[in-house]
């Protein structure tokens, strides 16, 4: 049935069923184990049958970084690939990239070849490795002219090499880095590879230097717990917003929204667990290993949290994470929303980067350990990160801002714009004692015995839950709280990577003068707790990130509050903020100009789509709505006149609907001049502006279509409301 009105929309909605899809069966049709799928459609070189036992050892060793890949291996490795593809059905190719949109893109090519007339299957050693996508329209950032536009994307050969499947065919996904000839990244890969080997090397000489010898790797760990909301898909082709802006610029909230808070970890409605399953399906067969799944505090918003990995993977799964939603969400006749504000006045989505580090044997650096040493080495690297925090904080906030994020941050309900960092009480009061050299008394008897098992069980029982802090310990790591839900965690992970390595390459040079000086490694050790975490102490925060008293606090304690994307870029144009960037080699200076330009870019181009989707929706749809809705008032006026009845309610709701049709036809009036104003300003000026000023004036019209929705009868509202969005599933 074809849709045209928002009660069709609504009876379509309401009628729906969950869906059933494809589930692994074995032969006798049960289902199979999870275990006994996962990573179906990835390349797994060891269970290859075209590689001999010596070129998997070899391939071994380029993954653990010891040797790089030969050509002669290319080759094999090539073959292997196409036989393992073709067997699972795929007839194409694709480099898979993340550009600087902040997105993924792939251009696929076919096996299909001929060799003396006759088709064959094809993918040679170079085609695995490098392609040349025509990147001439991917964002630059002005930083190459339209002769030089080609860039071109190369074999990730550390993140699998997958199989997409669709209705009608496969396609074999290559991971790459996309690189411009004169080797600039022009995407959040590139850089993020250069973070996590820049750390290791660092975090690795840290662990030598402290005792453990043996340690040559260091891996960065991300576990991205991914927030989004579904609406039914009848709703969201009839909300030009939602198309085009990826979220309501205005709604009216209904009597029941949030606040009940019935929605968080309430049993998940049946149509969107079928949903869920089939997303893990997918992903378990893409060897992405989803764990948890619930409801969120927003009605029509849900949680997938997947076990971490190693932060390349995690940021490729978590793109892939993001995309399955949307792919999967449609066939249930869903809208998957990622936005990181959909609805004004209800919780928006984060994405909360769970980070840490782990050496070669898999152990997590920042879980305290059974021994004062490892112990020391814990609070040590505490120390680390809030310095880091504290050092880079301007530049950390600049890595999560986008237009949506605006929205949320600081917005009541997510960690604010200011960068803190929450240690938990028993965390905060062992790093206090540490540098009044005092001896921490964990429940005011004992005094913390470091040489027993005592902080690690401390911690795992009293880590408390601060949920308003944009950066948490959680126990054994960090959870990055301020990312927006669409963001590709690359670029945030890359820049807290390299703020860690740059507090920790200064940490190694003190170790070793302390060591130098006579001072034993654990002595050091607290002495580098000790000296960061006094410099640092003004980031660590744990109280409540949304208050006004925090605001006021963070001011006075000099931590700044870049509250929107145009002040939180600008960053990137001081060099000595961003200097540890291209100091360590994760950002060559051209490339950060690059990624403002694109980001001013960005916020302009986004922002000014919405004044125009806005106003197109308050000139066809909401002005609309309200003079009709007069017009039968004054015709009712009218006629009780004729007949000589008086009643005022008429009147009162003609009057009321007056002012405010009035209202919104200079506001929106308003709107378009500021921006025509703004626009006019150049460049920089324009987006300052649009933050500034264009935004509190589109803030107004929404609200002043809020209230005619509130006036205006059902009857005579034709966009999807709230309720029907939030509520009717
Ligand atoms: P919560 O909602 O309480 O924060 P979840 O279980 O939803 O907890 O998410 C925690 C995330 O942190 C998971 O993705 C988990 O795999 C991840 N995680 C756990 N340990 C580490 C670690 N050492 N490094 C990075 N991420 C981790
Ligand atoms: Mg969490």
């Amino acid at each position: 049935m074809s849709i045209t009105t928002r009660n069709q929309a609504k009876l379509l909605a309401a009628s729906r069923t969950p869906q059933m899809c494809n589930i692994p069966t074995n032969p006798q049709g049960k289902f199979l184990p999870v275990s006994q799928y996962y990573g179906e459609n990835v390349f797994d070189f060891r269970l290859s049958k075209n590689l001999s036992q010596s070129e998997k050892n070899e391939l071994q060793e380029i993954q653990e970084h010891k040797i790089t890949l030969s050509e002669k291996l290319a080759k094999s490795y090539a073959h292997a690939v196409l036989e393992w593809a073709l067997e699972k059905g795929a007839t194409h190719f694709c480099h898979w990239f993340q550009p600087l949109t902040g997105s993924t893109a792939e251009k696929h090519d076919a096996f299909l070849s001929f060799e003396k007339n006759n088709p064959v299957e094809k993918l040679s050693a170079s085609q695995l490795m490098q392609g040349e996508p025509d990147a001439s329209s991917f964002p630059n950032g002005g930083s190459r002219s339209t002769f030089e536009a080609r860039g071109y994307t190369s074999w990730d050969l550390t993140s699998p090499i997958f199989i997409k499947e669709n209705e009608n065919g496969r396609t074999l996904f290559i991971p790459t880095a996309f690189v411009s000839y004169h080797g600039e990244a022009l995407d959040i890969k590139t850089p993020l590879l250069r973070s996590i080997t820049k750390l290791s090397e660092t975090a690795s000489e840290f662990c030598r230097i402290t005792g453990s010898s043996n340690v040559k790797r260091v891996n960065t760990t991300c576990g991205c717990e991914q927030e989004y909301f579904l609406i039914d898909k009848a709703f969201y082709h009839q909300r030009s917003d939602l198309v085009m802006t990826g979220r309501s610029l205005f709604g009216s909230l209904s009597a029941k929204n949030q606040q009940l808070e019935d929605h968080y970890f309430g049993s998940i409605p049946a149509r969107v667990l079928s949903f869920m399953q089939e997303v893990e399906i997918e992903l378990y067969r893409l060897g992405i290993p989803a764990k948890t799944r619930h409801n969120e505090v927003a009605p029509g918003q849900f949680e997938i949290a997947p076990i971490f990995e190693e932060a390349n993977i995690a940021a490729d799964h978590n793109q892939l994470v993001m995309t399955t939603i949307r792919e999967v969400a449609i066939k249930h006749d869903f809208v998957a929303i990622l936005h990181e504000k959909p609805f004004a006045g209800i919780n928006g989505s984060g994405k909360h980067v769970n980070w840490s580090m782990s050496d070669d044997e898999g152990k997590n650096l920042l879980e305290p350990g059974t021994n004062p040493h490892e112990n020391y080495r814990f609070l040590a690297l505490v120390g680390v990160v809030c310095e880091a925090l504290f050092r880079h904080a301007d530049t950390i906030r600049m890595g999560i801002a986008t237009h949506g994020n605006d929205h949320r941050l600081g917005a009541n309900e997510a960690p604010p714009s200011i960068i803190s960092v929450f240690l938990g009480e028993t965390l905060t009061n062992i790093m206090e004692s540490l540098i009044s050299n005092a001896a921490y008394k964990p429940n005011g008897k004992i005094v913390l015995d470091l040489g027993a098992n005592q902080l690690a069980q401390l911690l795992k029982d009293t880590t408390d839950r601060n949920r308003t802090s944009p950066f948490a310990f959680t126990g054994n790591k960090f959870e990055f709280r301020a990312v927006g839900s669409s963001a590709a965690v690359g670029w945030p992970v890359s820049i807290l990577n390299a703020a860690i390595d740059d507090i920790l390459g200064e940490t190694n040079t003190l170790i070793k003068e302390y060591i130098a000086s006579g001072k034993t490694i654990d002595e050091s050790l607290i002495m580098i707790a000790q000296k960061w975490y006094k410099n640092a102490r003004n980031v660590v925060f744990g109280g409540d990130g949304y208050s006004e008293e925090w605001v006021k606090e963070a001011k006075s304690r000099g931590l700044n509050n870049f509250r929107t994307m145009p002040e939180a870029i600008a960053v990137l144009k001081d060099e000595s903020k961003t200097k540890f960037l291209t100091t360590s080699n994760v950002y060559h200076q051209s490339e950060l100009k690059t990624r403002y330009n694109v980001l001013l870019e960005r916020y302009i181009t986004h922002r000014k789509i919405e004044f125009q989707v806005l106003s197109e929706m308050i000139r066809k749809n909401v002005l609309p709505s309200a003079i009709r809705y007069k017009q039968q008032l004054a015709q009712i006026i009218l006629e009780q006149k004729e007949i000589g009845f008086e009643s005022v309610v008429e009147k009162t709701y003609l009057k009321d609907l007056n002012i405010l049709t009035e209202n919104l036809y200079t506001s929106v009036n308003n709107l378009e001049s500021a921006l025509e104003a703004a626009k006019a300003a150049g460049h920089e000026k324009t987006a300052f502006k649009i933050a500034q000023e264009v935004m509190p004036l589109s803030v107004a019209a929404a609200n002043l279509c809020n209230e005619i929705e509130d006036l205006v009868p059902e009857s005579h509202w034709d966009l999807p409301t709230y309720f029907d969005m939030l509520f009717i599933r």
